[in-house]
């Protein structure tokens, strides 16, 4: 297990690795764009060679990237609904260029549509995003922490979407949120619960499936919906939850990208500090 955090590509991308190494971080996140829209910087050849230098420089070897905010592979407003298809795709190819592990997105909420309608929207887009790319970047679909009607909170509706007949031809696999689960309602307070929701995942997705852990204790309470972030064992989630998944023989084995809150130059390097005691 490598342990890691979300970094700031502020000044551009190439500051990444730089920034991951100051914090203790051993594989690190990033948005490549703002998560929030506006102009995107590409990727060109001299920025890729910068990027690799700092990669190799900072003794970093893998990273992610997260999609923007705004994406809604369930909207019906087409301006969104292909924009968030052509911003993924993007991030894919973008991601390739640079290297990148894989590309985790949330995959927005059903609005209006039934859950039955909203998936078959979200796995026509997935096969839309899939659709010709050869790039080496995988795409990760993250489970959502279930607030109003979001969608993929629950492991049988990421399973019914991982496994429609227009997805299920692709290498698509998972990103896990602890904070999300646990607001969702899958309880990983202790060792014995926690090996249950994973069993459940297993038997629902697979955890062949399962490729990387979105670290983060909660602060709202368990199936509270509420998709609040907090420091590793400051939220309801607590050290033993984190002490059981960390060392759970299928999540021990990925990288761990933390997202809790950066009020303090010191909140990152602690909170990775702790989870590189709770691996041993
Ligand atoms: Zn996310
Ligand atoms: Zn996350």
């Amino acid at each position: 297990m490598r342990v890691g955090t979300h970094v700031s590509i502020a000044g551009g991308i190439e500051n990444a690795p730089g920034n991951a190494a100051k914090v203790g971080a051993e594989v690190f996140q990033i948005f490549s764009r703002s998560p929030h829209g506006g102009p995107v910087k590409p990727i060109t050849p001299e920025l890729v060679k910068k990027f690799q230098a700092e990669m190799k420089k900072h003794r970093q070897d893998t990273f992610y990237i997260h999609t923007p905010y705004f994406i809604n592979l369930a909207s019906t407003k087409n301006n969104i609904y292909f924009g968030s298809v052509s911003v993924i795709r993007e991030e894919l190819e973008r991601g390739s260029k640079l290297g990148c592990r894989a590309v985790m997105t949330h995959l927005g909420s059903f609005g209006e549509l039934s859950e039955k309608e909203g998936i078959k929207r979200v796995v026509s887009a997935l096969a839309k995003i899939m659709d010709g790319y050869r790039g080496k970047t995988q795409l990760l679909l993250e489970n959502s922490a279930g607030a109003g009607k979001l969608v993929g909170d629950t492991f049988n509706e990421l399973a019914s979407i991982l496994y429609s007949k227009q997805v299920s031809k692709y290498d698509v696999g998972v990103c896990f949120d602890t904070c999300h689960a646990f607001a969702t309602g899958y309880d990983v307070r202790e060792k014995k619960s926690a090996n249950q929701v994973l069993k459940q995942f297993d038997k629902t997705i697979g955890l062949k499936k399962l490729v990387m852990v979105h670290a983060n204790d909660s602060k709202g309470e368990p199936g509270g919906h509420l998709d609040r972030h907090e420091h590793i064992g400051k939220g309801k989630i607590g050290i033993s939850g984190f002490k059981a998944m960390v060392n759970h023989k299928a999540l021990s084995k990925l990288d761990w990208v933390l997202e809790t809150p950066k009020d303090h130059p010191k909140d990152d390097p602690q909170n990775i500090n702790l989870l590189k005691k709770l691996r041993g």
